[in-house]
């Protein structure tokens, strides 16, 4: 079966449904022995050395041969995304492209056709994709029993990213994925829930830093929500397929994503947030908007490439923290 890359969260049953196998290039970056090599690899291939390392990583993972053809997502991802696919189509690589409808104007109506087309492209139609996701519609609904654990205690903040994170493409695989899921909450849901701490947030795209939860748990502190990996799970509860990916909040404009935060600050009785960002990522601009909106004090971080927390971001993760003691 062929293997689709994809830059960011698409509608993967549609995938699923043209017999295609999905592959999130970002997590074939992250999850290599050395994510760092890869970053590096692009840089030798001509990639600026000041753009986001991500870009960098789904470049090398397409380059390394590890997906047959590539989704690339022109509208509500990156703009980077662009200049990317047109690389891959100049080195003869397959591309589909997909496109958020930015407007809120008839936004519905744009996202469905915007489906058909892609799913065309890819060599199915969309009603095929909605009857496909039957068959995720469980996965989906044990992942929000898996956020709430998180709120609850059970699950740690890494974990809760990891299973987010990798539901974008399931593993490439959503029964086996599912199977580990059900083993997985069975186990944790007979856990000693974890001991009120401070509870934190994290806002923005999924961090770099490889030990950044271990180092806030180490301090008593326990990440309790994980926006956008948990958009990345498409949480909506909507039977109308088009209407849950209209609620993925992370492709459109910012005020969906602060309505939903500033919902989760409240529900998940958040004591602080950490924005991350990411170095030469346009969305950094977005803080400003996020720090006048939010009511909930928030830290901003900047991570570069793949590896552990600078001492640096440390000592400022310390000091919030023991702001947040000290206010709590
Ligand atoms: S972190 Fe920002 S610049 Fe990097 S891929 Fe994501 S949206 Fe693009």
């Amino acid at each position: 079966m062929k293997r689709v890359g994809f830059t960011t969260t698409i509608p993967v049953e549609i995938i699923f449904a043209a017999g295609k196998v999905p592959v999130d290039l970002n997590n074939i970056f992250i999850t290599d022995n050395d994510p760092s090599a890869m970053a590096d690899f692009a840089e030798d291939e001509g990639l600026p050395r000041n753009l986001c390392a991500w870009i960098k990583g789904i470049y090398s993972a397409v380059k390394s041969g590890a997906v047959d053809e590539v989704i690339a997502v022109t509208q509500g991802d990156c703009s980077n995304s662009h200049a990317l696919a047109e690389l891959f189509l100049s080195s003869g690589v397959k591309v589909h492209t997909f496109s958020y409808p930015f407007e809120k104007g008839r936004r519905y109506e744009a996202l469905k056709y915007e489906m058909e087309r892609f799913a065309e492209s890819i060599g199915t139609t969309l009603s095929e994709g909605i009857k496909y996701a039957e068959k995720t519609n469980s996965v989906r609904e044990k992942l929000r029993i898996l956020d709430k654990m998180t709120t609850d205690g059970l699950v740690t903040g890494f974990e809760n990213h990891l299973w987010l994170v990798t539901s974008t493409d399931f593993n490439t695989d959503h029964v086996r994925y599912e199977q580990e899921l059900d083993d997985f909450i069975t186990e944790a849901s007979q856990r000693e829930p974890a001991k009120d701490g401070l509870r934190i947030g994290f806002i923005g795209v999924p961090t770099i830093f490889s030990d950044i939860y271990s180092f806030i748990q180490g301090r008593g502190a326990s990440v309790v929500f994980n926006e956008v990996q948990r958009q990345f799970s498409v949480p909506s509860v909507s039977d109308d397929y088009v209407q849950r990916y209209l609620e993925y909040t992370y492709p459109y404009d910012v005020f969906g994503r602060i309505e939903d935060i500033s919902t989760q600050i409240s529900n998940r009785r958040l004591d602080g947030i950490i924005h991350y960002v990411q170095s030469f990522c346009y969305r950094q601009i977005q803080d400003i908007i996020m720090k006048q909106r939010l009511e909930c004090p928030i830290l901003a971080i900047e991570g570069d490439g793949p590896g552990s927390i600078d001492n640096r971001t440390k000592i400022r993760i310390e000091s919030f923290l023991e702001m947040l003691e000290a206010k709590k």
